[in-house]
């Protein structure tokens, strides 16, 4: 057995059992062709559902009453399909409902408001999922890969490297099964839904555009094609995948833009984030005010505080000049003190020039929040999200060798 070690109310650590997923392994019509997870419900628009049913061999309109479960009541037990007939259950559950994700461990902070999950797939990948309760608001954090292909030094995930693209249906089950966790007060003993979704986890959500556009028209549509989600309550966040960006603002969704700027030169931001190699920071602020301009999102720039790295007074003015030259009120920056990550020498900006970031940036007419750090305590935070084990061990020798080289190319 498993267990994991939260941070109690009194900033004690204590061993919390493993939690089980309770999704008994089922038999599955569809077994996975190598190498890729079981085809679920999820993965289908409506007309494919249907597809599927009738080829099956069961009306097409079950189709309609097992979305019906899925989206509204969460619910994929054959026993509680109670308006399909008792014989037929297990089968079309077979079909539709492989498990998918299984719950390894929760890691519990922040008093209890804040859950980090971590999921193993069916061929043993690793993600995580952090739940967040606010005043106002649950926000569920979800990957869109496990690991990440995009090497950025002063993130977790992406020193751990990229293991695989999740399949539409692995991302809306992490939404499902944290829905339902929620629902049964896994945050602090109360019962709460899920408003607010942020591909902030592991991954690059615009790498894996095809799966994540299925997953976000799962999210957002009306039951029963999907959970009807409010687009706005919805954020991707992206490195500057720039092409995406563009096919994101097509798909017609509100969704909230979120950019990982961290650096508003590309002297700077060339060696911070790989893939600037082929995107530059003027290219994807472009890309970023088409963004607001075509679906009325205000995009949030995210700028993670590294010390004496990317902190300046000069770097703020730069980034609210190139702000400001493209227009007022579309943008606003979040600033985030670095999280600490395995092995990293980097550490976060001080209070002071944290403030004096944010002050900058003020005083430039820039609408500016600094975001909190919600579960650094159980590597639940920004960057942080590594899935631990054995498996991926080896992330902190990587992370401390990217950041000397990171470290050399720009001193
Ligand atoms: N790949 C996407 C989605 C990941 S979101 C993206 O880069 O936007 C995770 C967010 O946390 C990103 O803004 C990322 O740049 C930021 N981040 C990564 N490492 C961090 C760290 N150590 N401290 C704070 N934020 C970090």
């Amino acid at each position: 057995m498993v267990s994991g070690t939260s941070i109690s109310k009194e900033g004690r650590p204590q061993v919390l059992p493993v939690v089980e997923s309770g999704l008994s392994p089922r038999l599955s019509f569809t077994a996975s062709s190598k190498g890729k997870p079981p085809a679920h419900l999820a993965d289908f628009d409506m007309a494919e559902r249907k597809e599927k049913m009738k080829e099956a061999g069961f009306p097409a309109f079950r189709a309609d009453q097992l979305s019906r479960h899925y989206f509204e009541r969460h619910e994929t037990d054959p026993e509680a399909l109670t308006d399909i007939p008792a014989a037929q259950r297990e089968e079309i559950a077979s079909i539709f409902f492989p498990p998918l994700l299984t719950k390894v461990r929760d890691l519990v902070a922040d008093g209890g408001q804040t859950v980090k999950s971590v999921w193993r797939l069916f061929d043993g990948a690793l993600i995580e999922t952090v739940l967040m309760g606010y005043k106002d608001r649950t926000t569920l954090c979800i990957s869109s890969q496990s690991g990440c292909g995009m090497a950025c030094p002063f993130c977790a995930t992406g020193q751990g490297g990229l293991t695989r693209n999740l399949s539409a249906a692995e991302i809306v089950e992490q939404v499902r099964l944290s829905m339902v966790a929620a629902e049964n007060g896994e945050l602090a003993g109360e019962p709460r839904r899920v408003s607010n979704i942020v591909f902030m986890g592991m991954g690059e959500p615009l790498s894996n555009w095809l799966r994540v556009k299925r997953a976000l028209h799962a999210l957002i549509e009306p039951s029963p094609h999907g959970f009807g989600l409010s687009a706005r309550n919805i954020t991707v966040s992206t490195v500057g995948m720039l092409p995406n960006i563009k096919k994101l603002a097509d798909e017609g969704f509100p969704v909230t833009l979120a950019l990982s700027l961290h650096a508003p030169d590309d002297e700077l931001r060339d060696p911070l984030i790989p893939l600037n190699a082929r995107f530059k920071v003027d290219a994807l602020l472009d890309a970023a005010r088409a963004y607001f301009e075509q679906t009325g999102r205000r995009v949030s720039i995210e700028y993670a505080l590294i010390k004496d790295m990317n902190d300046h007074e000069w770097r703020a003015r730069l980034l609210a000049e190139k702000l400001n030259a493209r227009g007022r009120g579309w943008a606003h920056v979040n600033p985030i003190p670095l999280n600490p990550t395995p092995g990293s020498i980097w550490t976060a900006s001080s209070r002071k020039a944290q403030q004096r970031f944010v002050d900058t940036l003020m005083a430039a007419g820039i609408p500016t929040s600094l975001r909190d750090t919600r579960g650094s305590d159980i590597e639940g935070a920004c960057g942080q999200l590594a899935a631990t084990t054995q498996e991926n061990s080896h992330g902190a020798k990587t992370a401390r060798q990217a950041a000397q080289a990171l470290d050399q190319a720009v001193s």
